[in-house]
């Protein structure tokens, strides 16, 4: 069943790099995707707090820069409260309002969980600290979360992060529209009432799509897989038909009343913003 009562909202999604070289990359690839005219754009969060300072950079400069929102990306996972309270006060000094709540995986080397298991207790904790302040996404998954026990654990475990005060979510990228229409469905049986936003993963590159799709339990469907492996070395080939397949998928997704399309953009505004332009949602 289509989500029509949304109004459509299109996000990029950036990681915050490791150097100033990587840094420049990004506020050029931010400059160009404006044309995509975006709701806000968010930036990632290592798991643990690795990449804490480089994150508070890149939203400071695009809050203040792009007069498009920020939206900083938080894990959970081997936090304290008073480190997220910390972080919460910071955004909140800098009039960030949007913020994605994640739980985050425990990076390799730590053991501690922390003070925080799952996502849920994030949002929980975050209306606690600051009301509705916030406006919190959180993370859905269309062909299930690596680690759930079964689809049905997975919504439900959803829905506890629905009940703890999300407003919005972005999903894991899929290829397949029907994981994604069966998820919206299921959610309207269970009276979840808020825009669940398809996460786009543009393909430029085969290897490191397959090795992020294994990790992720992302399915590449196998004539997708089987034609990008055909298509060796040759990278303009990979570009054009990855350019193909993933506005199909947009296009699908949109007529079937996705209430808009989150692009997981890489740091690279060119293939998201080709796809944008197929699409017609950029400005000249
Ligand atoms: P949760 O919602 O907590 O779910 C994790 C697992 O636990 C699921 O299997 C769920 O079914 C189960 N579960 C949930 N609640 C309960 C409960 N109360 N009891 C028992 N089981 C439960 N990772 C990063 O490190 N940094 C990022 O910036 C980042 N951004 C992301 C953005 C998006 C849009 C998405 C889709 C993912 C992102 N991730 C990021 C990856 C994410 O952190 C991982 O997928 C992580 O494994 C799960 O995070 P979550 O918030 O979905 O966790």
């Amino acid at each position: 069943m289509p989500q029509s009562n949304w109004p459509q909202t299109f996000s990029c999604e950036f990681f915050p790099p490791n150097t100033d070289e990587g840094m420049r990359k990004l506020f050029a690839a931010r400059e160009e995707l404006m044309r995509m005219q975006p709701a806000f754009f968010s930036v990632t969060y290592g798991a643990g707090g690795s990449t804490r300072e480089r994150t508070f950079e890149a939203i400071q400069a695009i809050q203040t820069h792009s007069g498009v929102d920020a939206a900083p990306h938080l894990t959970c996972v081997a936090s304290t409260r008073s480190g997220i309270r910390e972080i919460l006060d910071h955004y909140r000094a800098q009039g960030i309002h949007r913020i994605v709540a994640l739980r985050g995986d425990l990076p390799s080397g730590m053991r501690e969980f922390g003070e925080f298991r799952y996502a849920n207790e994030l949002v929980e904790f975050i209306r606690a600290e600051t009301g509705d302040y916030f406006h919190i996404e959180v993370a859905a998954y269309p062909e299930f979360h690596p680690q759930a026990l079964s689809p049905e654990r997975d919504l439900l475990n959803f829905q506890r992060k629905v009940e703890a005060g999300a407003n919005s979510a972005i999903t894991q990228y899929f290829y397949n529209p029907e994981s994604y229409f069966r998820l919206v469905d299921d959610c309207q049986r269970l009276g979840l009432d808020l825009p669940i936003v398809p996460g786009i993963m543009p393909i430029t590159n085969y290897t490191q799509l397959a090795r992020f799709s294994d990790a992720c339990g992302a399915e590449i469907p196998r004539w997708i897989r089987r034609r990008l492996e055909g298509f060796g070395e040759d990278r303009d080939a990979i570009r054009a038909f990855g350019l193909d397949v993933v506005t199909d998928l947009c296009q699908r997704l949109l007529a079937g009343g996705a209430p808009g399309l989150h692009f997981y953009t890489m740091n690279q505004a060119g293939t998201t913003l080709a796809i944008g332009e197929r699409l017609g949602l950029t400005t000249d």
